[in-house]
């Protein structure tokens, strides 16, 4: 059984930006399952299936075969042998993915390859059930969460970093509505671990949550 860290918190929080880095410092592999997700919604997209069509995404599930490997140490998804790493972070494919991430047989095509990651390599897994649901034994579990406006405030810098346009109070909806998606469906909801720890990053910086999620680290 490989060495298991599992941060769960909702979207924008930050996770997979720390988790990265807490990789790199104690030598781990970092798996970011949203990636995964997001993978399968491209699948659904390609298919030409809308989040509503429920009965044609569970069977659209069976022609999809995703997997993930690792070139220079960042993570790729592969779908059906394809490396669509490239194509996995538009709003577009987020939002399906967030979606059609509620149906059960969607998180039951991924379970197995999450958790057989888990077991044979040193990981730190970053999602929305990896300290509930994947890894319920996981050796560390911390929930990362942040306020709406502080995860609202860093994507939108993000975005208008890269140049691109956009509205700070839309990116807020946006989020809002994915916490409530994802904190009150039937399968698999994000809640926090009752052994997890919980980090508030909104007044914290990159390096201060680093060191406060390494410390319960081995
Ligand atoms: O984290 P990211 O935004 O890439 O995840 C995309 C979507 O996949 C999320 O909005 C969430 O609904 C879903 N997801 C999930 N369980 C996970 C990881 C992601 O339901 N373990």
């Amino acid at each position: 059984m490989g060495y298991n860290v599992a941060i769960d918190g909702p979207a924008g929080a930050g996770k997979s930006t720390i988790a990265k880095l807490v990789a790199k410092e104690k030598g781990y592999i970092y798996v970011d399952t949203g990636a995964m997700y997001r993978g399968l919604a491209i699948h659904f997209l390609n298919n030409g299936l809308r989040p509503e069509e429920t009965a044609k995404i569970v069977e659209a599930c069976k022609s999809a075969e995703v997997s993930i490997g690792y070139e220079n140490g960042m993570q790729q998804i592969y779908l059906n042998g394809e490396n669509i790493t490239g194509r996995l972070r538009t709003e577009e494919v987020g939002n399906m993915a967030s979606k059609t991430s509620a149906i059960p047989e969607v998180r039951a095509k991924l379970l197995e390859l999450q958790r057989n990651l888990a077991a044979k390599e040193d990981v730190i897994m970053d999602g929305r059930d990896i300290g509930t649901n994947i890894l319920p034994n996981a050796d560390v579990k911390i929930y990362l969460t942040a306020s709406v406006e502080t995860r609202a405030k860093r994507r939108f810098d993000e975005l208008t970093e890269k140049g691109l346009e956009c509205d700070y109070e839309e990116i807020a909806k946006d989020i809002q509505e994915r916490d409530y998606r994802d904190m009150n469906r039937d399968i698999a909801p994000l809640k926090q671990a009752e052994d997890a720890h919980l980090v508030d990053s909104s007044d914290m910086t990159i390096d201060e949550v680093v060191a406060a999620i390494v410390k319960h680290c081995k």
